[in-house]
């Protein structure tokens, strides 16, 4: 290390002491409080993304900050040899939520990631449970994001994250979404007789920018997979606890387009938390709860007592302050506002989380990566914290606790940030 990279800003020192796997930070952040964040030069931001979906609460929400206060003055973790009040709790609390039916129960883990790695081995068992021995397939959809660990990543569709590791674990095939035809035929028996273990689907696609599915599109896949005997594994890591308006997703009428889709499983990480690090494996009922059995998976850190008092404190915290409510209403206001906003071609909305399609020439001269990074790029420069998931697409992932002035003032700002966005900054 240089004297000068140990005395530079965080960004400098960053750059000699960590891996560039993601491209330089945009920013180093030192503080944060509701819905804002500061900078380490001091600047403020209106924080639209919530660390992609995960700071539920806002930043330092006083009930979250006092709940992981006092649980780490008592009892920060105790492994998997133990238990404690919170992570009972905690899964009593999903359950409930749920309204998983007796029987089922929760695994937890630390990540997205580490959830879905769990979903595979669950779906893995499954296909273990068949005397045929042929029970083998998984099917993942086009445009999925699952993960980067190496199970997660078999189910995550882009090439270009998969190609670099591969032999990746196998038997997993990939299905355009949306479209029941191609789910039925991916279902059949193949020319083998090798038959399906699980499908395992984002109800909504959150890295691939926001897209949900034609309406009665989930129920088809909760019929087709009963009916072939494979499990419905949802993954919920992004949609789940409150982001599109509903505690899941699978419950959500405007995500299902009718009743609830009661899935075999699902995963939730992120928002779970509200910045702490946690995840968790639900299986629905007795026969799925069983097929994972003692000894078959397991992690030393997994529903710590810290990280279950957190999401404890978040879960509390979104029912006692009607914060679902809030995603509804705020979300619809925010969807409307942006949708009337020149250059926009597309808003998809479920609460706060919003996938927001920009014109090919929203942006001039057109930066070569398109619209969107440039605009991200403009947006931090005017104060606001948003990202892309592809040259066109916007995401707007907020804090559950946005309120109606910043979703105002954000639409007010846009055309601001998109003419900015064709200037160069720096
Ligand atoms: N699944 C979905 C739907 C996700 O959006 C993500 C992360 O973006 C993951 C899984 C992976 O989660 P993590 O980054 O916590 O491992």
């Amino acid at each position: 290390m240089t004297a000068d990279a140990a005395h530079g800003t965080l960004l400098d020192r960053y750059s000699h002491a960590l891996t560039g796997l993601f491209g330089p930070p945009q920013r180093a952040l030192v503080s944060g409080s509701g819905v804002r964040v500061v900078d380490e030069d001091g600047r403020e931001y209106v924080d639209l993304l919530a660390g992609i979906a995960v700071n539920s609460l806002g930043h330092a929400h006083p009930r979250l900050v006092a709940a992981v206060s006092e649980q780490a003055g008592r009892l920060m973790h105790v492994s998997n040899l133990f238990t404690s009040e919170p992570q009972v709790g905690l899964a009593e609390d999903l359950l409930r939520l749920s309204g998983a039916p007796a029987g089922s129960s929760v695994f937890f883990a630390n990540s997205g990631s580490e959830a879905n790695e769990a979903a595979f081995k669950l779906a893995r068992r499954h296909g273990g449970e068949d005397p045929s021995g042929l029970r083998t397939r998984v099917i993942a959809l086009e445009g999925a994001f699952h993960g980067r660990t190496m199970g997660a990543l078999a189910l995550t569709s882009k090439e270009a994250y998969r190609a670099p590791f591969e032999p990746l674990p196998g038997g997993v095939e990939r299905i355009p979404g949306g479209d029941l035809d191609a789910l039925q035929a991916a279902l059949a028996p193949d020319a083998e007789g090798r038959t399906v273990a699980a499908v395992l689907l984002e109800p909504v696609q959150g890295e691939g920018g926001v897209h949900g599915w034609p309406a009665g599109y989930l129920a088809g896949v909760r019929a087709a997979t009963r009916e072939a005997g494979a499990l419905m594994i949802l993954d919920e890591v992004q949609s789940g606890i409150g982001r599109t308006g509903s505690w899941f997703a699978f419950q959500d009428p405007a995500v299902t387009g009718g009743d609830p889709v009661v899935p075999d499983a699902f995963t939730l990480a992120k928002g779970l938390g509200g910045g702490v690090p946690i995840g968790a494996l639900v299986s629905v009922g007795s026969e799925v709860s069983a097929l994972l059995r003692p000894g078959q998976h397991g992690t030393t850190f997994g529903g710590n007592p810290l990280a279950a008092a957190a999401a404890r404190a978040v879960l509390a915290t979104i029912e006692e302050e009607a914060l679902l409510e809030n995603v509804r209403r705020v979300g619809a206001a925010l969807g409307d506002g942006l949708r009337a906003v020149d250059s926009v071609t597309e808003v998809r909305q479920y609460g706060l989380w919003l996938g927001v399609d920009l014109a090919a020439d929203a942006v001039r001269p057109l930066p070569d990566a398109g619209p969107a990074p440039a605009v991200v790029r403009a947006a931090l420069e005017g104060g606001w914290i948003v990202n892309a998931t592809g040259p066109r697409t916007l995401r707007l992932a907020p804090p559950l606790i946005l309120d109606e002035a910043d979703a105002r003032d954000f639409v007010a700002a846009l055309p601001t940030i998109l003419s900015a966005a064709g200037q160069p900054t720096e």
